[in-house]
């Protein structure tokens, strides 16, 4: 059946006027109702997921959120008293996006990317969209870097890699936001030259402004903020910019992610995350579900000194250990191995009268690596010292100081051995791998050092 061209012009302008009605009419929608920072909004029906409305009334815009049968959830970009119902609302066609690159470095930037800091404007010439869904389990290479947190605990037992996606779990006060500052600052040792840089994003959500500065100066203190951008939606602020925040940190990561780059975003919290979505009545993709293990910290251990108040025995990681660096690896498997023992005699010890040689010796050898594993605020280990000083626990060198000289005689053994023995100590930072020669150099290496500290200290 042939069709002449003349009935393919007038189909073709059929549709088109009907498309041009559809423009008038369909794009532009009516609010039903206001409050909590949502407008919802009726006679929207193409809007898309993450498009930018407009309230033309009043020049505010909006961020399309819930998208249901009849209407459409928007959150107010703006003051939300100026919205009322029956007003009018326009959709745009366009995705909301926000400023990323390394303009962002060193900026505290508000949930679209807006600078908060009185540092002047962004100067960004690129931009990304703000997906503000959840990402479900997304195509991943597999982990093969670490990424090291400075942390002992961490990068023996617990080790993450890039990639990686690590919750931090822990009753209030237990040291979350200290180990992730921590893991954020051990990132400056990637930009010192010949490292592989990681960009670091911190996420405040949901704090209140005056932890977000200690935040701020701690990283600043520290060197660290000119490689980091700090993403913040206070307690303070609306529950749509609170459920934006982690979205526009994720953003600002993928941009160095399609770079080729390597990023590490700390969302501070998830469970505030999870009130914002909460408030905006909203279905969410649970994003702590995906995750690839836990760091628990714990009220009791805090109490009891033990900081990082890390519970080893039932954090996880499940992709970071074939990332983690070979001399550690060896040294790691015993550490493990000896803090599990000491978890099962400390138990019974308790109820215990007289313990046998060796359940004292397990006991005594668990104390002195909980010792150990001990670490202060903002004083990230570099992985040679983090080998050298387990290895020092695991072979038994610490068994007969006492408790609380474990500490100081840690780093008099880095000073000892960077002095005398700075081959070993060069070929362990170069090779962070170690054979039997360069075993019996630094046992050889401990075993004098013990010796200068006791004399040093009197210690029979
Ligand atoms: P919140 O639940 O309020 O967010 P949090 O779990 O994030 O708390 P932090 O704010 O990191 O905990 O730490 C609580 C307190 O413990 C802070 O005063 C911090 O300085 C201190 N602290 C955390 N880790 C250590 C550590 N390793 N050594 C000494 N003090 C620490
Ligand atoms: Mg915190």
């Amino acid at each position: 059946m042939a069709i002449r061209p003349e009935e393919i012009t007038s189909i073709l302008e059929q549709e088109l006027n009907k498309f041009d009605r559809k423009t008038d009419t369909e794009h532009v929608g009516t609010v039903l109702q206001v409050g909590d920072g949502i407008a919802r909004v009726y006679g929207l029906p193409d809007c898309q997921m993450g498009e930018l409305v407009e309230f033309p009334d009043t020049g505010i815009q909006g961020l399309a959120l819930n998208l249901e049968e009849s209407s459409v959830g928007v959150v107010i970009i703006g003051d939300e008293t100026k919205i009322k119902e029956g007003d009018t609302v326009r959709e745009t066609g366009r995705i909301i996006q926000i400023p990323v690159g390394k303009a962002l470095l060193g900026r505290v930037v508000n949930s679209l990317g807006q600078p908060l800091d009185n540092q002047g404007p962004i100067n960004s010439t690129e931009t990304q969209r703000l997906e503000v869904t959840a990402p479900g389990v997304v195509e991943r290479q597999p982990v093969r870097e670490p990424l090291q947190s400075g942390v002992k605990a961490i990068d023996s037992m617990i080790p993450v890699g890039r990639g990686q996606r690590e919750l931090v779990i822990g009753d209030r006060q237990t040291g979350k936001t200290s180990v992730c500052v921590d893991f954020i600052i051990n990132q400056k040792r990637t930009h010192e030259p010949g490292g592989s840089p990681v960009f670091c994003i911190y996420v405040a959500i949901g704090q209140k402004m005056a932890n977000v500065a200690r935040v701020v100066e701690t990283l600043r203190e520290n060197g660290a903020l000119d490689y980091t951008v700090i993403v913040v939606a206070s307690a303070s602020d609306s529950n749509a910019m609170q459920y934006m925040a982690p979205f526009a940190g994720a953003a600002i990561g993928e941009y160095f992610r399609d770079k080729g780059q390597h990023a590490l975003v700390v969302y501070d919290d998830l469970t505030k995350h999870a009130t914002a979505y909460r408030a905006l009545a909203y279905i969410p993709t649970n994003v702590i579900s995906i995750t690839d293990g836990q760091i628990y910290l714990e009220p009791d251990l805090f109490f009891a000194g033990i900081r990082p108040a890390i519970n080893v025995g039932i954090s996880v990681s499940r992709v970071g250990g074939n990332a983690q660096v070979k001399a550690m690896k060896q040294v790691a498997g015993k550490l493990k191995l000896e803090m599990a023992q000491y978890r099962d005699v400390a138990a019974f010890a308790q109820f215990a009268s007289d313990l046998d040689r060796s359940t004292q010796l397990q006991l005594l050898r668990g104390q002195r690596l909980t010792e150990l594993l001990k670490q202060g605020l903002t004083s990230p280990y570099g992985v040679t010292e983090q080998v050298i000083s387990i290895f020092a626990g695991t072979s038994g060198l610490l068994d007969d100081l006492p408790l609380d000289k474990v500490g100081e005689f840690e780093s008099f053994l880095f000073t000892f051995i960077k002095k005398e023995y700075p081959e070993a100590y060069e070929e362990l930072s170069s090779k962070l791998a170690m054979d039997s020669d360069l075993e019996e150099k630094l046992k050889k290496a401990n075993g004098e050092a013990l010796a200068a500290f006791k004399t040093q200290e009197g210690i029979k």
